[in-house]
């Protein structure tokens, strides 16, 4: 069987499931990679102030621990998500907004140089319609992102609106503008339009490994990841997807012929190896 590589997940060890109970599920379907991205302070049930992010890091690097320790390679990525902007939004100014943004990045920026943390994510711009000013100081987030991704080489998991060619040339561009390395940018949760922009301008994406969508998905070219994007929430279980059920799924896909394992080793293995600099499995 294919070794099964999750592009990006989250976990949450103090509401939710935590790494000490997924990582040895998904090492079970043939899971041998995980990207574990943070969560906002509140998830894990802490403040949402600068101290909040700090301790929510902190969850976030024992979690890719954790993982590695069951077994798993991993990487591990924290940020700002854009709908943290949001969030803070109506209690303070929106340059106090952008400032705390800005310094939770430094935080993530110390990580890095730690050697704590392999990446930055999620940073990106809200899929939702907002205050057009909530939009400026999340790019500005995103852009800081990039700056940090061509200092350090860090991969950057990118949340984002599915606008089709456009969103997919935005981001080509920021990556030349800011002399990024391509292999780095990922934009994540892609589906339909914009993931076939996405493949066909040759800009990294991640794919949630879902039932239905999985199906069509294998019809392009294998040159994205496969993500389980699981948030690890109680109160919205298996949402969007176990990362042992997007296992599974995917070995469906190979009983059933929709695909070949040459296919799915490129997907879980060859592209995975290139955007998160990790080793192979032996
Ligand atoms: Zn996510």
């Amino acid at each position: 069987m294919v070794p099964i590589a999750d592009g990006h997940t989250h976990s949450n060890p103090v509401k939710g499931l935590g790494m000490e109970k997924i990582a040895p599920k998904f090492r079970e379907e043939g899971g041998w990679f995980v990207a574990i991205v943070g969560l906002s302070p509140w998830h894990y049930g802490l403040e949402a102030t600068f101290e909040g992010y700090e301790k929510a890091l902190e969850i976030t690097v024992r979690e890719c621990e954790k993982a590695r320790k069951a077994g798993l390679k991993a990487s591990c990525l924290f940020g700002f998500h854009p709908a943290d902007v949001d969030k803070f939004m109506g209690r303070m100014q929106p340059h106090e907004v952008l400032e705390l943004g800005l310094k939770v990045l430094e935080l993530v920026e110390k990580g890095l140089r730690e050697g704590k943390l392999d990446g930055i994510g999620e940073v990106g711009r809200q899929h939702y319609k907002t205050h057009p000013i909530s939009v400026v100081i999340a790019e500005k987030i995103m852009d800081r992102a990039f700056q940090i991704s061509k200092d350090f080489d860090a991969v950057v998991h990118l949340h984002l609106e599915q606008g089709g060619k456009v969103s997919v040339i935005d981001i080509k561009e920021r990556i030349e503008r800011y002399g990024t390395n391509s292999d780095r940018i990922v934009m994540h949760h892609l589906r339909g339009k914009t993931l076939r922009y996405a493949i066909e301008e040759g800009v990294r994406c991640t794919v949630p490994g879902v039932k239905g969508l999985l199906e069509n998905v294998v019809s392009l070219p294998p040159e994205y990841i496969i993500e389980s994007d699981h948030i690890d929430d109680p109160k919205r279980p298996g949402i969007v997807v176990y990362p042992w059920e997007m296992a599974r799924n995917q070995k469906e896909l190979l009983e059933n012929g929709l695909v070949e394992e040459d296919y799915l080793y490129r997907v879980n293995v060859e592209n995975v190896v290139k955007v998160f600099k990790v080793e192979p499995p032996t």
